[in-house]
């Protein structure tokens, strides 16, 4: 009889493994992993860098990094956040360094060192690894569990399950059969497809100030805007669509999005810079002196948009035509249709529903006995190592519990 089973070989089921070792080091601990491959997710991270998690300590300001399961994070992490995981890390012979946007990454810039801590640590502590073992049914039978297993049945004191996140509902069906409510899973973190809109031209431009705006969704959000061969792509893009998840499927990924490509700066200020470049530079063309630093091609395409050549003396801009330029500039409207995932880092919201769940044992309140953790939680945040921070709270928080018995 194992004390605790742990489920899924990712991030939260190594860190829900080496928790529980470390807290009831006699205890028998087995992983099991359904592929031959543990931790592929982490391998791939970050762009082959793992964005291990983000230099924010304050349990309340990094709560607010996610779209869902905020309050439920804020009080976990007061148990086990940034500080505690930098701990850990470094103990386990990783030293993380932060980049100027507060993400923190190995200082060696590969994946592979994180993976090689974890299966490092698993090992060093005695987790037994089993791959290739996939959990296909559970039943509880005389204060312990049954776990039926591809590899044959597994008998434990305690469960924790840390499966990820699943695109379909019925990948959490035998959780859901066992009394526990599954928010439906939809994608979170892509990025905006504008099919034939001729501002894909201009890809590989980033502006690093603007100011999106989903207007059916009431949403808007500052940042850097990266235009990709297929449409809008970047911090702010993502941001916006890892908070409207579940609006933007609802509106099948089809929706209106307006750009001021000026960020913050109002219509007033803008007009101010216009009236600077009619009396500083009369006879030079709107092309040669863009508006708010915008990239040249940038701005020559939008003053085309707003109807006029770029070879225009600023000297003969109206008062009118100053207005359209300003309105373009400020309120330029594109009509998304499609996502594309993001790469570097996606996510799915939904999963087990939170009041199931208490956020300090991360011990379901409907099957005693039975932990979970990481993605497979309906908890999902921004990019920035938010995710992976999740994985690694819920991971040692339901080890410990489970180790020590709730
Ligand atoms: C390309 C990519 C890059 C990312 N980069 C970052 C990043 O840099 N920073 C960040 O914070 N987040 C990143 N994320 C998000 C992050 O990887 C996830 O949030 C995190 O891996 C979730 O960890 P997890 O352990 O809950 O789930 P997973 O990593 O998905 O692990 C779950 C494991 O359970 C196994 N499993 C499932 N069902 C069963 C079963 N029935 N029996 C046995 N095993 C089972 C799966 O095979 C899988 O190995 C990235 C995601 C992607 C896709």
């Amino acid at each position: 009889m194992h004390a605790v089973a742990v489920v899924g070989g990712g991030a939260a089921g190594f860190f829900a493994a080496i928790s529980a070792k470390e807290h009831v080091p006699d205890g028998h601990v087995v992983l099991l992993e359904k592929s031959q491959a543990v931790l592929s997710k982490v391998r791939v991270s970050g762009g082959g860098r793992c964005n291990v998690t983000h230099d924010l300590s304050e349990p309340r300001r990094l709560a607010k990094h996610y779209p869902r399961g905020g309050a439920f994070m804020r009080q976990a992490l007061q148990q086990f956040g940034i500080v505690e995981t930098v701990a850990w890390f470094q103990r386990a012979g990783v030293a993380l360094k932060t980049e100027a946007d507060g993400r923190m990454f190995p200082t060696t810039n590969d994946s592979g060192t994180i993976v090689d801590a974890l299966t490092g640590a698993a090992k060093h502590l005695g987790v037994e690894v089993r791959s290739g073992s996939k959990a296909t049914a559970v039943r509880q039978q005389d204060g312990h569990f049954e776990l039926e297993t591809s590899g044959g049945m597994v008998l434990a004191r305690r469960l924790v399950i840390a499966t990820g996140g699943s695109p379909k509902v019925q990948g959490l069906q035998w959780l859901q059969e066992l009394g526990h409510h599954i928010v439906p899973p939809v994608p979170s973190l892509f990025t905006f497809d504008l099919p034939n809109d001729p501002v894909t031209a201009l890809m590989g431009i980033s502006v690093p100030h603007v100011r999106l705006r989903l207007p059916a969704q009431g949403i808007e959000r500052e940042g850097p805007l990266l235009i990709t061969h297929w449409g809008f792509s970047g911090p702010a893009v993502l941001w916006c669509s890892a908070w409207c998840a579940r609006e933007l499927h609802a509106a099948n990924y089809t929706h209106p999005v307006h750009v001021n490509w000026c960020g913050t700066r109002s219509e007033e200020a803008t007009a101010l810079d216009m009236q600077q470049c009619r009396a500083t530079a009369p006879d030079k063309s709107l092309g040669e002196r863009p508006i708010c630093g915008l990239p040249k091609r940038l701005w020559a395409h939008l003053v085309t948009k707003a109807g006029f050549s770029p070879r225009k003396p600023w000297r003969e801009l109206g008062s009118a035509q100053e207005h359209k330029l300003i309105a373009v500039l400020t309120n330029d409207t594109y009509f998304v249709r499609g996502k594309t995932t993001f790469k570097e880092e996606f996510v799915t919201a939904g999963g087990i529903q939170l009041d199931q769940v208490s956020p300090l044992t991360l011990e379901s309140k409907v099957v005693a006995g039975m932990h979970f953790a990481g993605e497979v939680l309906d908890i999902d945040g921004v990019t920035g190592g938010f995710n992976f921070q999740a994985a690694w709270t819920t991971g040692w928080l339901a080890g410990r519990a489970a180790a020590l018995g709730g």
